[in-house]
Parts: structure tokens; sequence; C-alpha cells
């Protein structure tokens, strides 16, 4: 390949060499629509510029410059020319596009003689000179890293002494001083005379956007957003002939979505302003016109931008998004890539378009992250609480979704306060990307200006977070941390909510009810199924989350976890007393009167899920997490002291002397799962006794009920064959109690490494199998599953020593082998094995598609992913 492709030359499906933005506007070249001429140097020359120590390739500059003489000859105008020069904007753009991650340096070319030409070409020297000094600012910024707010000083000073406001009144005189001072503050910093040619400046710029791929911000976004090597490795460098939106009342700039990016219907959507710069719309500094003005403003060019959208659409058979500039009523377009969407705007667009036979069913289901839908199942305000709750403000509703939580104005305390688990609404006058963590640790984002396209809102709608932006009535105060609208003032820490969907902040925390399923939803849903071979179940063990399973598509339970049944209120005094039962009488009794609570939430669940399996896993964690903790008790005990409660004294004691005999070093590795069903043979008795009576009920009742039992931490057949010998007693007693056959499947988890390893033999008594990978990854790496993510997790991350999290996202080189050996001992054993898993991974896309690969039989997820299942189980197919 060559280092430089000129746009009409280059082959526009090579995303990965030409990036997102080069491939964008080679395509746009072929497809003969009005773009400036350019060229783009490959991301290749960017990983070379690396390897090579940070030094571009010889071959490079010589190609560039071969492409500056072609665009000469397009555009009629001369390189460093005094008389009529050309000016180019450099612009990064990786294989995946990371909206304002990276740098971009405008009107480039100019200097103190190409000005005068510059002056001469436009006939206007106000505009050359303020050009001019953008390139000084924004080159001092990029290239020499000087820091911004220098520029704005002698940028204010200059307005002050000319007696003006607005930056648009500088006269002549003033810009030239400023371009001056401007100067100086760069040969300050960098201690060498400013960059005068047009070739250095270049050169250095090249550098400058090959160098902001490792830039901080660049590489947080990449971590955040999972864009590994494999899918963008370097960014592409684009030189485009300038054109400008800031030559008059003639000339616009705009960004449009070419359906409308929030909700999906069909409109051309986005902003506008005459007389400015690209960036202007982009950084959401001045909040741009409504594009439906466009028309009436220009109509020329409104239907031109049009035509270009539906070209655009068709071709790509995919929302585009779109930047184009008008200059003396020329319209050029800059940039077309697929938009990034809500997701309610992607599932209705997928639809619609299957609609408009643009795409068909499976090309719908393939294009939506699967991971986006969660904001669909996302809360949104409760309509009729509304009343309760006053209205602060309204804004732009830009990410829908509602969230309450506390108002932090600081980017550093935002992350903070939010890592330290409290919920954060981030309000800001605008964002930048460098704030983009902060963004994670929120709620919710609030900016005072910007409009949909702003930073702000682009970034929050990808994280799926809600986001009002352009909410200009909030007066917000960084000094005083406060921010004021309609006469009233919110003080750092009080809490609001906002609704990204309709715009609008309410004081206090306003209730939010569960989200509607949307026709285009229930299609897409539907499609989904249909496409999809893999089972869908869900991780619940109340009636409620079953419902929700159910109505969402689940189908059946594939871990009941028994334990969390133990928690509510009416029983957890009761499992304590069992706990602190001196002997097995004592403890039967209790017993007794925890299986009639577990049969009757058995009913409820089994009867939710009617028609459909239930796995119900018994006990599984150790005795001592549902005693408090001894350090807790010696303090209570301390204050019954004080308050001479000997009683409560002596009681409290009797339960800390029980902790700290239960007490584990290592819990996780401890007194727990099956562990505690031999040691206490009664309990797992109580439990399964309440299983076939919970069964035998139903029955009577004509409900179809098919619960199965599973064991947890199972590590040999020994233990396996061990509770089974109790199964079968029960079973045996209750169909001649009952005189009826009582179906339910006994099986096994698979979380233990040497489970995995020993599956052919645990296959002989287990009737099915549903891997624990949350077990078993803490297995496999030794990482303990409650600690690693807040200790070296991180850093091992950053430092590329794992790629992802795998207690998020399936390891498949390690726990993904331990699996594939278990499926294979089990069905080598039981070939029609029914084999599932149940861990954290069930939910997350990338381990279904695993998953889906392997074989299983299906995957269960908690309730609120099983339409994000759904559709990665789907897309595994596809
Ligand atoms: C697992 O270990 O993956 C599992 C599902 O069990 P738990 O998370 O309850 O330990
Ligand atoms: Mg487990």
């Amino acid at each position: 390949t060559k280092p430089v492709y000129a746009f009409e030359e280059a082959d526009s499906k090579k995303r990965m060499l030409l990036g997102g933005k080069g491939a964008g506007l080679s395509e746009m070249t072929r497809l003969k629509l009005p773009v400036p001429p350019g060229f783009t140097i490959t991301t290749e020359v960017c990983n070379k510029y690396y390897d090579n120590n940070r030094k571009l390739p010889k071959d490079v500059m010589p190609a560039v410059m071969k492409n500056i003489a072609k665009m000469e000859k397009k555009t009629g105008k001369k390189w460093n020319s005094t008389k009529n020069p050309l000016l180019v904007s450099v612009r990064s753009g990786a294989a995946i596009s990371m909206p304002g991650m990276m740098d971009t340096i405008l009107n480039l070319g100019l200097n103190e003689k190409t000005v005068e030409g510059f002056a001469e070409q436009t006939k206007n020297p106000r505009f050359s000179w303020d050009s001019y000094r953008r390139f000084i600012q924004l080159f001092g910024k990029v290239v020499f890293g000087v820091n911004d707010e220098k520029f704005d000083h002698v940028l204010n000073s200059a307005k002050t002494k000319q007696g003006v406001t607005d930056d648009s009144k500088l006269n002549v005189e003033s810009l030239k001083n400023i371009v001056s001072e401007y100067k100086k503050i760069c040969e300050a910093h960098t201690k060498r005379k400013f960059p005068d040619t047009p070739n250095e400046q270049l050169v250095l710029s090249i550098e400058a956007v090959f160098k902001s791929w490792m830039g901080e911000r660049a590489i947080v976004y990449r971590e955040k957003n999972n864009i590994t090597k494999d899918i963008a490795n370097g960014t592409a460098v684009n030189v485009v002939a300038m054109v400008f939106g800031n030559m008059g009342d003639d000339s616009a700039t705009g960004v449009v979505f070419t359906r409308n990016g929030n909700n999906g219907k069909k409109e051309l959507e986005g902003e506008y302003l005459i007389n400015a710069q690209g960036e202007d719309v982009v950084a959401g500094v001045r909040t741009g016109k409504n594009i439906e003005f466009l028309k009436k403003d220009m109509p020329k060019s409104h239907k031109e931008l049009s035509n270009a959208c539906a070209k655009l659409e068709k071709h790509f058979r995919e929302p585009q998004d779109i930047e184009f500039t008008i200059e003396q009523g020329k319209f050029y377009l800059l940039q077309t890539r697929t938009a990034k969407m809500s997701a309610s705007a992607l599932v209705k667009t997928s639809v619609d378009m299957v609609k408009e036979r643009l795409i068909d069913k499976n090309n719908a289901l393939a294009r939506i992250p699967a991971q986006q839908l969660e904001a669909l199942l996302h809360r949104t305000i409760d309509e009729s609480k509304i009343k309760n709750h006053k209205q602060l403000a309204k804004g732009i509703a830009a990410s829908p979704g509602a969230a309450s939580g506390i108002v932090v104005f600081d980017v550093k305390k935002a992350i903070e306060l939010g890592d330290a688990g409290n919920k954060v609404i981030l309000v800001r006058k605008e964002t930048k990307p460098e704030d983009v963590p902060a963004f994670f640790s929120s709620e919710g984002i609030l900016t005072s200006l910007g409009g949909k396209s702003s930073h702000a809102a682009i970034v929050s709608r990808g994280m799926g977070k809600p986001c009002i932006v352009g909410c200009s009535e909030l007066k917000i105060s960084y000094e005083n941390n406060t921010c004021t609208a309609n006469g009233i003032t919110i003080k750092e820490k009080d809490t609001i909510t906002i609704d990204g969907s309709a715009g609008t902040v309410f004081i206090g925390e306003v209730p939010t009810v569960e989200p509607q399923m949307t026709k285009d939803f229930e299609q897409i849903l539907d499609w989904a199924q249909k496409t999809k071979t893999l089972g869908i179940r869900a991780n619940a063990d109340t009636p409620e989350g079953a419902k929700l399973a159910r109505k969402f598509g689940g189908q059946g339970i594939g871990l009941c976890r028994t334990e969390r049944m133990f928690n509510g209120s009416d029983r957890i005094n009761l499992f304590v007393e069992m706990i602190m039962a001196e002997n097995i009488e004592e403890r039967s009794k209790i017993l007794t009167k925890l299986g009639q609570l577990q049969k009757s939430d058995f009913i409820e669940i089994l009867q939710a899920m009617e028609g459909y399996e239930v796995t119900i896993r018994l006990l599984d964690p150790p005795l001592h997490e549902f005693l408090p903790n001894p350090e807790e008790l010696v303090e209570r005990i301390q204050k019954l002291k004080a308050s001479g409660d000997t009683d409560g004294v002596n009681k409290t004691e009797i339960i800390l002397k029980r902790a700290r005999e239960l007490a584990e070093v290592n819990p996780m590795m401890g007194h727990r799962g099956v562990r505690v069903g031999i040691t206490y043979p009664e309990i797992y008795e109580m439990q399964i006794r309440a299983v076939f009576d919970a069964l035998v009920e139903l029955t009577k009742k004509k409900v179809k009920a098919h619960p199965q039992i599973m064991i947890p931490q199972i590590s040999s057949i020994a233990e396996l064959n061990h509770i089974k010998k109790i199964y079968d007693s029960i079973k045996k007693e209750m169909e001649a109690k009952h005189k009826m056959k009582l179906k339910i499947n006994f099986g096994t988890m698979i979380e233990v490494v040497r489970a995995a390893l020993t599956a052919n033999e645990l296959a002989n008594t287990a009737e099915f199998f549903s891997f624990g990978t949350n077990d078993l990854t803490q297995g496999t790496f030794s990482f303990s599953r409650e600690d690693v993510e807040g200790k070296f997790l991180p850093e091992y991350m950053e430092k590329e020593l794992l790629e992802r999290n795998p207690f998020q996202s399936i390891d498949v080189n390690g726990v993904g082998s331990l699996i594939k050996i278990g499926i294979s001992g089990g069905r080598g054993v039981r070939p029609n094995m029914e084999i599932g898993i149940c861990g954290e991974h069930g939910g997350d896309p990338s381990s279904i598609k695993f998953c889906h690969g392997a074989g299983l039989s299906y995957v269960s997820a908690s309730p609120h992913r099983i339409p994000i299942a759904i559709v990665a189980a789907a897309q595994a197919v596809i």
C-alpha cells in the first residue's frame, strides 16, 4: 500500500487503512458529491511513525507534496502563494469514530505573506487576519500544547482595548496585534521561532495528529469503549482543502443526521450556524439553528443537502451523520459517517428501513449494538407524579432516560463522589472530551450550552445515559458552586432529576417507572426470537423478577438463588435463629417454618414461569454471611453494656461466639455450597422437600410446573452422589405419599475447575449442567471476584495485560476451554444434555456469541438484560 491516497483514488472499503473519515470522504468523492479535494495519509503510516520512534517515514512527505500539487490543480490555488494561497485543514480519523478525542488544525498555509494573498483572494482583510489568528491559536494548542487561556487573555484584552465585546467586531489592526502576541506566546513556550513556512506547519501538524492517537483522552476513550487494536489501529490523517462557512451571511456550517438520532423519525435533524466555522457547532459554544430553518435561509443549499442525504443513505444503507459547509452559496460535504443513535432510534430505523426495503431483517438485527438496548429498558419519569414536583428548567432532550442524583459541577469531584457510590448528575456549562471520565461516574449529564450535536449529547447517547443540553435558563456559577433558574438556586449536592427524553429538569427526586415496550422494539425482539437458536433464561429469585423476565421474552429461569429468599424481613431472623440453634432438634423445628416460606415462594415463581424450566439452586453462601460481622457485634456489645442492658449483652455475645466460630479467612473458597449441604444435611433436605411440595401443590392445580434442582460448588462425583441420595429418598417418599410421579431434574453447577475437568464423571448423576462462570473465572485466574475490580484489575487493563475484564466478558482461552471440556464431558455421557450458563456473562453480548458457538443450550441473564441477550443470540446466528 501507498502511504498517501487522494480521495478519488482510495478504495473506500478499506476503513482500517483509511480511517472512517477518509473512507467516507473518498466514497463521497466517488459518488460525485461535492467534497473539497484532499487526501488521506494512512493508519499504516501512523503505526510506522510509532515503530520509528515517533518519526515520519521518509516516503511520506514527498507523497504528501505530490498530492498537494494535485489539490493545486483542482482548486486553482497555489501552496504558499502570496496571491492566491491554498489553505488546508488537517484532521484525524480512526477506523472507529472517536468524536472529539483527537486533534484537528484549520486554515493551515497562512503566514505573514500568504495572509496578504488570502486577503486579496477573499477581498476581505479582516476575515483573512481572523483566519490567521485562529490558525495560530489552534496550531499553538495542538502542536505545542500551549494553554488556551493564554490566547483567550490576549483576545479579551484586544477587545477591551478596541472597546468591542464581540470577536467579529475586531478590526484588522487589532487582529494583526493579536497575531503578533499569539506568536510571542508560542515562541515563549517553545523557545523557538514560530514555524512560518506552510511545509513546516504541515509536517508538524501531521505529527501532532499522530501523537494525539496516544494522547490520554484518546486512550481512555478507547479503553472505556472497548476499542481494541483489531477494530481501530492508529489514526489516519486527512488533509482537505479549506472551505469557509464564515465568509459572510451567504456562508454557513452545520451538522445533520439523515434521520432523527433521538427517536429515529425519518426527518433531517441537526443544526447550522450562519457565518461560522464547523468547530463552533460541534463544540457547542454557540447553539445552532434548527436545520428546518435552512429551507428559508438558503433554499438552494437546503435542497442540495436533502438530496445528498438521500443519496448517502441509499448508498450506505445506514442513517448518516453529515458535516457540511456552505461557502458563499456553494455547498460542500466535509464528512459522512454512520449516525450514532439512541437505542430507540436504532430500533425504529431498523424496522423502518426493512419496511422501506433498504435492508433485510438480518441487517436490521445486526446493526443494533445489543448492549445499547439497555437504554430502552431504562426507567422513565412517572408522569402521574410530575405534578408533585417543581420543574426547575427546560433544555434540549439529548439522550433518553431519567435519572436522579446530587448536583456536582466539578469534573474531578463528580468522579470522586460517583465512584464512592453516590448518584451524581454532572452539571456543566458545556463539556469537553477530557470530561468524559466523569460521564462514566455520573447517572446523567446536564449542560446549559450546546445543541443536540454537541459533545455532551453525542457521548451520553453512546453511553445510554440520560442527558439534557442547551438548558439556557440555567445560570451556572462554578465559583459559587450553584446554578440558578427561574429564581431558584440549586447548590452542590442538592438532588435533582433530569428527564433526557423530554429535556426537563426537576427539583428533588421524581419517582420513575419501568420502561414501556414500543411496537418497534417488540418487532425487533420478535425477529430476534425467530432467528436465534440459543435459549434465553433469567436469573431471578422473586416472583416479580420472574414476571418481568417473562414479559421481556425470557423462557425459563436458569438460576433461582434460594439464599436470596432468606433475606426478606419476615425470615432473616428465623434464618439466624436456625444458624444459632444448639442442636439438630431445635434446628429442624425452625427449618420446618423456613420450608413453608420457601414452598410458597417456589409456588409463585413456578406459576409465573408456567410451562418453562425453573432451575432452583440450593443454598450457596457460607452461613456466616447471614450473621453480622464480629467487629460490628463487638461495637454493639459495647453500646449495650454502656446502656446497662445485660440481657442484650448476653444474647449478642452468643451471636458473636457463633460468628467467630463460623468466620473464615477465605470464605469464597470456604464452607459454602454443597459443603454446607453435607455438614448440615437438614438444610438441603428442607429445600428439596419444599420444591417437591410446591410441585405437588401446583400439579394438583393443573399448573404446568417444571422445577429442577441444582447443587452449587460441586467438585466431585462423590459430593454429587451424596446429595443425590438425599434427593432420591425424598422423591420416593413424596411420590408414595401423594401417589403421583414427580419429575424434578437433578443437576449440578459447573463452577469449580475440578468439576469442569471431571464433567464426564458428573454427567453420570447430573441430568443437566449450568456453568457458574463467576466462580469458574475466579478459580481459573485465582482472582477474587469480590476484590480485583477495585484493586489491580484497572491497572492490568491499562498495561494491556488483560484486554477485557474477565468477570464481564468471558475469557475465551482459559475459562472458555474449561467450558468446552465440560460440554464434551457431559454430552459424551448424555448426548442431548441440557447445558447452560448462569454467571454474569450470560447477559454479555460477546460472551453470548461464544456460548452460541460452544453449543450451549441456553444463557441465563438478569431480567433487564434479557432483550439484550435475545438480540445478541440472534446476532450470533447471523
Ligand atoms: C456463578 O458462580 O457464576 C454463579 C452463577 O453463582 P453465584 O454468582 O451465585 O456464586
Ligand atoms: Mg457461584
